[in-house]
């Protein structure tokens, strides 16, 4: 059984996670604030961490901070704000997704599953060097592309960004962790550049532009593959 901890402090919501969980069979411990959290995540381990940002006692980016420095436990952030520079810090600091409210039970569970099936699937390592979805493969060591029975061709900047999203599939991960990693610079200024090279391998990776599968937006926050 997978077993989910809650950290929230509005009952509604709590009583709503609460009964959505164990219908879908999950095993539920629900706190309303951080430090019982961290107390609750270390005598029982969660398979995963449902998280709200704005707790009376903790800011939740240092509830995550604090996990971080125990487990790879995912860590699925809730918040009822608009994308904002703390669920920024939350991704930055190893939260594994982000999602607002008001959200549905379904997406929620969805976004679930995959942050366990992610852990569960890992390590990563060798063994998995290719990534296959039903639009086109990657070949992560050979660094090659194909669509269909075509070669894609990538540019070296193009490449790093896919590179990167794939290795994290169905993780959030920032605009700012990608301007680092790919041009060495985090000012959000240059997230036009990101949005240029975003575009372009959506030409030449997704079937339909309009109904993006693989290669997801977060508006304001980051990307997400898809597999
Ligand atoms: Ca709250």
């Amino acid at each position: 059984m997978t077993r989910v901890l809650v950290v929230e402090d509005d009952p509604q919501l709590v009583r709503a996670l609460v009964i959505n969980m164990q219908v879908r069979r999950y095993e539920v411990d629900a706190v309303s604030d951080g430090a019982p959290a961290l107390r609750l995540a270390a005598a029982r381990p969660p398979d995963v961490v449902i998280l709200d940002l704005g707790l009376p006692d903790m800011d939740g980016v240092d509830v995550i901070e604090a996990l971080r420095g125990r487990s790879r436990v995912p860590v699925l952030v809730l918040s009822a704000r608009q994308a904002s520079d703390e669920k920024v810090a939350a991704l930055d600091v190893g939260a594994d997704d982000c999602i607002t409210e008001p959200f549905s039970m379904d997406e929620l569970t969805a976004r679930l599953r995959a942050a366990v099936r992610r852990v569960r699937e890992t390590p990563a390592a060798p063994g998995t060097t290719v990534v296959e979805t039903d639009e086109f493969t990657v070949d992560l060591l050979a660094k090659k592309v194909v669509r269909g029975r075509h070669d894609v061709r990538l540019t070296p900047t193009e490449w790093r960004l896919l590179e990167i999203l794939i290795t994290n599939p169905g993780r959030l991960i920032t605009q700012q962790y990608l301007l680092q990693e790919v041009w060495g610079v985090s000012q959000s200024i240059k997230t036009n550049y990101l949005r240029v090279y975003m575009a372009q391998l959506r030409r030449k990776l997704e079937a339909d532009p309009a109904h993006l599968r693989h290669l997801i937006t977060e508006p304001g926050l980051g990307y997400r593959f898809e597999g």
